[in-house]
């Protein structure tokens, strides 16, 4: 199989090709160049383990990598010691045909990390399929969550370094810990004096200094993204949406080739784009609910067929969704225009030069056909964590209430429908605006982190995540901090070039 891209700009590539180099580099996303069928039936892959059903979808995309290769990457991610759960990705019933997809028992309690712990793997991999020499660095700029969950999956991982940089005093104190403690010989954390925008450019001028990356090369370095739009992110993400489909069956939940929703708490659009590609490999799905919070340019844009992101940034309680553009709806359009690429690039064009674009009406329809969008207050996802808890004893994070919260509103029109609701975040992570769910603002006063977090524990009588637990007692590994300016010697530093 081979990857095109959506602007129709770059040559095809391999799948290797496609992950190594994350974005197209002329502008625009790899997708496939034909999007797969299952050929088993579901009731034959039903008692398939999570990992032997990575291992069937996986190797529909990555046709270049070898049956033993992919079974590598599949056992090395989705292992007991680094998933909580045995099932990798548990469905837990709330109520009659309600379900939550939790996604959160990877090492740093967020979805991401389904993707993040396969992905250097299959980079790994492609590195020595293309016969590089040289040593590939992962650079990354992280708010706080991506750079612990980047840090864990490329952890000990063959012939790749990453460097993760954070605004100094930017980060909570909790996932500045959760960073410093982290372990393996080839993983390094710095600060630095600025803001997460002052990160991020500074990041960014490093990836785009030709003398740099020359020098690098001279000194066999070469330098590489994780980034979100990565082909190499997206796939394993299309896994579980069968696997909780599977398990359905298997608990008798519905019939064979029954159709359901699936409810997600989106930014991006990259969870709930991968769904889209289990549906278009032949998974029976009737409705997907794209849900956001305040920041709800996607719900507008599947109303109204307008995307337009001219309006203020909101901060709100689900902060990893609070996003204006969503990188992964280009590939979401790619599709559903049936490849239209020279549209795709007028559109996208457009909303890099007006900040809005329009799709024409046979688009729009082809969307709501299959698509709902819908967005949930701030109030209204702290009052939906208290009535869920409540109602039904299960505490939900602020991002997975944005869901459960989005999809009461839809029950409205449709209550028959079995319904998966994607849960991205354990309610810890997110602790203090869950405790202020259930207790009010005011029992947050003058409390740190880690007091809520046993606040909260006592509370619940939960298990604290182990990826949040015990974290003062563990040793601080990495405690650097640079001047932002001073980032290529910083990187030079550290690769001891
Ligand atoms: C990243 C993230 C999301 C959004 O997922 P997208 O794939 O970007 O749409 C939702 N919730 C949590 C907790 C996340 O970390």
């Amino acid at each position: 199989m081979y990857y095109v891209s959506t602007r129709d700009n770059y040559p095809r590539v391999s799948t290797a090709k496609a992950v190594k180099l994350g974005m197209v580099p002329t502008g625009g996303l790899f997708v496939p160049e034909k999007v797969p069928k299952i050929s088993s039936k579901l009731i034959d892959m039903m008692d398939l383990t999570y990992g032997q059903l990575a291992q069937e979808i996986l190797q529909y995309f990555l046709t270049d990598y070898t049956r033993e290769e992919i079974e590598e990457c599949v056992i090395r991610a989705y292992h007991p010691d680094i998933f909580d759960s045995p099932e990798i990705v548990p469905l837990h019933k709330l109520e009659d045909r309600t379900f939550i997809m939790e996604l959160w028992h990877g090492p740093t309690a967020a979805f991401k990390d389904v993707a993040l712990q396969i992905m250097p793997h299959f980079l790994s991999k492609a590195i020595q399929k293309l016969a590089a020499d040289k040593e590939t660095v992962i650079l990354v700029a992280t708010s706080g969550d991506t750079g612990k969950a980047a840090l864990e999956g490329f952890k000990d991982v063959e012939g790749i370094k990453i460097i993760v940089f954070y605004p100094y005093g930017g980060v909570s104190r909790m996932q500045e810990l959760q960073m410093a403690t982290t372990e393996g010989s080839n993983t390094h954390v710095v600060s630095l004096k600025g803001n997460f925008d002052d990160c991020q450019n500074a990041v960014k001028e490093v990836f785009a200094d030709p003398e740099f990356n020359s020098f690098l090369n001279d000194k066999g370095v070469e330098l590489s993204s994780a980034n979100s739009i990565n082909w190499g992110r997206l796939v394993p993400q299309i896994v579980y949406y069968f696997w909780s489909y599977l398990n359905l069956m298997k608990r008798n939940e519905i019939k064979e080739d029954e159709k359901i929703n699936f409810c997600i708490p989106t930014g991006n659009f990259g969870n709930i784009l991968a769904g889209y590609y289990a549906y278009m490999m032949g998974l029976p799905v009737k409705r997907f609910i794209c849900a956001s919070n305040e920041n709800k340019v996607l719900t507008d844009f599947i109303n109204t067929g307008t995307y337009d992101r001219r309006r203020d940034f909101k901060k709100t309680n689900s902060p990893s969704m609070d996003i204006l553009i969503s990188s992964n709806l280009e590939r979401f359009l790619f599709e559903i225009t049936g490849h239209n690429a020279d549209q795709i690039r007028s559109w996208f064009e457009e909303l890099q030069s007006t900040r809005a674009f329009q799709i024409d009406s046979v688009t729009h329809d082809k969307i709501t056909g299959i698509m709902e969008g819908d967005f949930s207050t701030q109030r209204q996802t702290l009052e939906t964590i208290k009535e869920v808890y409540r109602k039904h004893d299960y505490l939900l994070d602020t991002h997975t209430a944005v869901g459960v919260n989005v999809y009461q509103k839809y029950r409205m029109k449709d209550s028959e429908t079995v319904t998966v609701i994607g849960s991205t975040a354990n309610p810890y992570k997110f602790n203090s605006s869950v405790l202020e769910a259930l207790k009010g603002k005011e029992a947050l006063e003058g409390k740190d982190e880690f007091v809520l977090l046993e606040e909260l524990r006592k509370i619940t009588g939960q298990e604290i995540h182990p990826g949040l637990k015990n974290l003062e007692e563990k040793k601080v590994i990495h405690s650097m901090t640079g001047e932002i300016d001073n980032i290529k010697q910083i990187v030079m530093d550290i690769l001891e070039i």
